[in-house]
């Protein structure tokens, strides 16, 4: 049997794991370790499998959006990625989506406020 705690196969008659000391549970298949789990996520961050391509161009200009500049552009892409992973059900990355939105969300007020702040300038400064 295998030790619910780490995954060792222990012989059936120990009461306590060879390689953790856990007290061995009855389990007929190896269980998923947290090792395991983590390790799938850290290759999809790094290799977009099955992720919607829109949320990981919105995602990218979600954190670029601090610039301000790429803001309305994460916004956009952002709002792109949450209609294509809605369509595609098989389709992840709706994390990264809601991001760029909230992030381009934010920058393109800055942005906003900043053109108008620039038009402020231009109108009643230069004289
Ligand atoms: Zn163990």
């Amino acid at each position: 049997m295998y030790c619910r705690s780490c995954g060792t196969q222990n012989d059936d008659n120990n009461y306590r794991c060879i390689q953790c000391g856990e007290v061995i549970q009855f389990l007929s298949t190896p269980p998923q370790t947290t090792y395991r789990i983590e390790e799938d996520a850290g290759m999809r961050m790094l290799l977009p499998v099955g992720r919607s391509l829109w949320a990981l161009i919105a995602g990218y200009f979600g954190l670029f959006a601090i610039l301000i500049f790429p803001a309305p552009i994460a916004l956009v892409t952002g709002i792109i990625a949450v209609i294509d992973i809605r369509r595609n059900e098989k389709k992840r990355g709706m994390g990264r989506a809601i991001f760029a939105i909230v992030m381009g969300f934010i920058f393109s007020i800055f942005f906003v406020f900043s053109m108008l702040g620039l038009l402020a300038d231009v109108f009643n400064g230069v004289e």
